[in-house]
């Protein structure tokens, strides 16, 4: 436990809950985007035919009926795999506990790019791994310095969230997923691909995901794909799922009875009845309309408010906005005045696993409308007028 920090994100939640306060901090989906509408019809389908069934013990692997839907899911995400392939797990945060039970020893080394998600570095430290950051870039994370490093250390897996990760928005390109599957089918390193955003992209064209580039390949058996509904339908629901070479499944299933026997019964067969009905592919047509709108008022306010004092990428998809201030500003000390100021977002310090990087942030939009980004960039902008010394000159006049 020692080696396990408390995330920033949750030390926030107390700020975000006081009255007039904009939170850029969340990393949650929007709650008024919820199919609550279709949720409650699916709550009373998959309770009509079999009630008892949806209150009883279930198998660990998952509801069957629910593997095949998500194989059907996948493969419009141009991933093949049989739903005996399929693990349900209890969101894929499980996915990552299992992957990290399944593939590290203590001691053993498991990438991550700079910044990762936190969550993730919290399972692989629990499982006494050693967490080595890669470098990163616009294009994700840098795989020839991964080549570099596995020529020198053993590696025992890399861990990327390919589309728009959580915090750095960006999407790996097509030529670095097609090198990380080369590395995994000559090295035999794992390749743990998360991917709880992908359905959530908002500009751009979708690029092939690694599970579906290493499939027919050696690397296929080296190779995890996670991902969940609670980004697309619901996070409460706590239903995500992993796809893992046959070898793992076994481990895995055997790992998830010791946790928790198996995932909600309850949710599965609602989430199962959610699907029969259709109702995902126009519900993702609406996010992807909300989210873009919200993105798109988020990025213009900052250009007009922060100019040249803060930089950041569009990102394609997802909930994020990754940016960085001037190197000598210390986001966390922007914080405080921000709090003062009335809105709050995550400094970026907390997403590195070594050498955290002071002047980024992490921004959400999912939450926001065009008036709270516009008054949110505004307060951001005075706190960092009070807080960064008179960075913003330049940009504000
Ligand atoms: N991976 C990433 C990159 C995430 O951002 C999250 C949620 N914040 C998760 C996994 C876990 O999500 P869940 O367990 O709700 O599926």
């Amino acid at each position: 436990m020692a080696r396990v920090q408390s995330s920033a994100v949750r030390d926030l939640l107390k700020y975000s809950k006081m009255p007039g306060m904009i939170s850029l901090a969340g990393g949650i989906p929007a709650p008024d985007l919820f199919d609550t509408e279709g949720l409650h019809e699916a709550l009373a389908a998959a309770l009509a035919p079999d009630a008892a069934g949806a209150f009883q013990y279930g198998l660990t692997e998952g509801e069957a009926a629910l593997r095949e839907q998500i194989a059907q899911l996948l493969q419009q995400r141009g991933i093949e795999a049989a739903a005996d392939g399929i693990l349900v797990t209890s969101g894929s945060q499980q996915g990552l506990d299992l992957a990290a039970r399944v593939l590290l020893n203590p001691g053993d080394t498991v990438l991550v790019e700079r910044p990762s998600y936190l969550a993730a570095l919290q399972a692989f430290a629990l499982a006494e791994a050693d967490i080595v950051s890669v470098p990163s870039d616009e294009q994700g994370i840098d795989v020839d310095w991964i080549e570099a490093y596995v020529s020198r250390h053993p590696v025992k897996a890399v861990y990327v969230v390919p589309n728009f990760g959580n915090p750095g928005g960006r999407t790996l390109s097509l030529a670095r997923r097609q090198q990380l599957v080369r590395l995994a089918a000559r090295t035999g390193t794992y390749l743990i691909e998360d991917d709880p955003y992908g359905e959530l992209r908002l500009s751009g064209s979708p690029v092939a995901s690694i599970q579906a580039l290493a499939a027919g390949t050696p690397a296929q058996a080296r190779t995890l794909y996670l991902s969940s509904f609670s980004k697309i339908l619901s996070p409460g629901l706590r239903v995500g799922w992993m796809v893992l070479p046959p070898a793992l499944f076994e481990q895995a299933a055997l790992a998830k009875q010791a946790i928790d026997l198996h995932s909600c019964s309850l949710s599965q067969r609602l989430i199962g009845a959610y699907l029969a009905a259709g109702r995902l592919a126009p519900r993702l047509a609406v996010l992807r309309d909300a989210y873009r709108q919200r993105r798109d008022a988020l990025v213009s306010a900052l250009r007009r408010h922060l100019g040249t004092a803060i930089a950041f990428h569009e990102p394609e998809g997802g909930m994020f906005l990754w940016a960085r201030f001037a190197p000598e500003v210390d986001a966390a000390r922007v914080l405080k005045a921000a709090r003062d100021a009335g809105v709050i977002f995550v400094p970026g310090a907390a997403f590195f696993a070594a050498a955290p990087e002071h002047n980024t942030l992490r921004l959400s939009y999912s939450t926001i409308d065009e008036a709270r980004a516009e008054v949110g960039a505004i307060r951001l902008a005075k706190a960092l007028r009070h807080a960064g010394g008179g960075m913003l000159h330049a940009a504000a006049d």
